[in-house]
């Protein structure tokens, strides 16, 4: 049976961009496995007026190979709005052209599989062993790359009312058609899901509430730090540096950046900031709470359901009545039940995060030549950059350039401004002196 040079499972962004590189270098025989019927980026989260929180030339190939077919240009081009696009002159573009882009691609590589899940990972005989769900014949490959996402974080206060209808997880948000109308809901979350969804029901789009509650951790409803020098943690000049550091070194550095990829984007709260000013215009204005430095401490079936929040602001406690929950609460890792034959040999720590050498292979006790990637993955190793997309491609290009063993794309970066690290001794410049 063929063995393949690379196996990818789970087909979001990361993978794909993967893909999208692999096809520069036909001596790569790949195949890539999702479980949904055909590409779509987060469903449940597309909602109208929603925005990358990304550049459009940060997509799965410019920064390796501009000249790639899958660039986001030549998505424009091809489907004639370049000159548009230019025109509507937008600071981001929307989630749904994202999305857009993406399935774009992804109908144009032949080597992408969809509606064939994954079942078991097994290693036999020097080779990977890939099991779809319902097919006999596992798929034999060299190499593995884990792409298949986050597990939603449901807080455990809040787990035994958890369901679909009624309490949910912002990533369900869309997935059904849903009427909010005259409803108490609540909201919680300070992140920019959470802004999303509380700026999607002050607009109505689904039927008009008759209360709205938004409900934050955080010490206010405070912004994505997008300034230059914070930009400066997503380029590959940061990764070489934190890499090295030890572990309690970095997991602190990260706790530290969170508003550098978890705070909600300027334009967002601009938008609920006005929406919110409209209506007090209007006089419509009342069945809005907005309540930062919230912690949930309770949830329990009575008058819909009832939450208690702890106010750290004032020491008080509260109670909040909800016909609907929308838990923006974020991701969390886990490791997918398909390793499940194979999750003893895996280096994994305590919280569940896979320890990752350089080349985001995952340490375990088989062959070094057999690699398991895995991307979204290392926020913990890689920095803060991970589980974003601002160096997808270039952490693409880094597991190419490991799979075919030579540097297939020239990943040298020199351009940061910021010495991290203390590599480069400062030297001064013998200094004149004047007699
Ligand atoms: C709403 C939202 C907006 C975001 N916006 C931004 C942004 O603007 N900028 C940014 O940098 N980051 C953003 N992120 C963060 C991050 O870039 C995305 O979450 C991104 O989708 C992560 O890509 P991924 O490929 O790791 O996983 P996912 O997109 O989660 O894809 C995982 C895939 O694996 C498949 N899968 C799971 N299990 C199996 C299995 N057993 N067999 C086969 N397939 C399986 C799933 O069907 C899915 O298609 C956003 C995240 C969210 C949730």
């Amino acid at each position: 049976m063929n063995t393949k040079d690379l196996v990818g499972i789970g087909i979001g962004p990361f993978n794909l961009s993967i893909a999208a590189l692999c096809h520069d270098s036909p001596k790569l025989d790949v195949a890539f496995y999702d479980k949904k019927p055909s590409f779509c980026w987060h469903p449940g989260m597309l909602l109208p007026n929603t925005f990358l929180q990304t550049s459009f030339l940060k997509d799965l190939v410019t920064a390796v190979n501009p000249q790639s077919p899958f660039s986001f240009l030549n998505y424009l081009v091809s489907k004639k709005r370049f000159y548009a696009f230019l025109n509507n002159d937008r600071p981001a573009i929307s989630r749904y052209e994202y999305n857009d882009y993406l399935q774009w691609v992804s109908q144009q590589i032949d080597y992408l599989n969809f509606d064939q899940g994954i079942e078991a990972v097994d290693f036999n005989d020097g080779h990977f062993e890939v099991h779809l769900e319902n097919h006999n014949q596992p798929i034999q490959t060299r190499n593995l790359c884990l792409g298949t996402g986050k597990r939603p974080h449901i807080p455990s206060a809040i787990q035994s009312q958890y369901d679909k209808e009624r309490c949910f997880h912002a990533i369900e948000m869309a997935n059904q058609q849903r009427d909010f109308s005259n409803k108490r809901v609540t909201v919680i979350g300070g992140g920019q899901s959470g802004a999303e969804i509380f700026l999607h029901l002050l607009n109505g789009y689904d039927g008009a509430p008759a209360e709205i509650n938004w409900i934050s951790r955080r010490s206010n409803f405070l912004p994505m730090d997008e300034t230059c020098f914070t930009n400066e943690w997503f380029s590959p000049n940061y990764i070489d540096s934190f890499f090295p550091l030890p572990a309690n070194t970095k997991y602190n550095i990260v706790d530290e950046q969170k508003l550098a990829s978890d705070g909600i984007s300027e334009s967002t709260l601009k938008s609920i900031y006005e929406t919110l000013y409209e209506k007090r215009i209007s006089g419509d204005e009342h069945n809005y709470r907005l309540r930062p430095n919230r912690d949930l401490i309770n949830a329990y079936p009575a008058n819909g359901i009832t939450l208690e929040a702890h106010n750290k602001f004032d020491g008080t406690t509260e109670q909040y009545h909800s016909d609907i929950i929308i838990l923006a609460t974020g991701f969390e890792n886990a490791v997918p039940k398909y390793l499940a034959p194979i999750k003893h040999r895996l280096a994994i720590s305590d919280d569940q995060q896979f320890l990752l050498g350089r080349d985001y292979s995952i340490q375990w006790d088989g062959p070094s030549h057999n690699k398991l990637y895995a991307v979204n993955a290392g926020r913990y190793s890689h920095g803060i950059s991970e589980p974003q997309m601002s160096l997808m491609c270039w952490r693409s290009a880094t597991i190419v350039n490991d799979l075919l063993g030579e540097d297939f794309y020239d990943l040298k970066d020199d351009c940061s401004f910021v010495e991290w690290s203390n590599s480069q001794p400062f030297e001064p410049h013998a200094h004149k002196i004047s007699a």
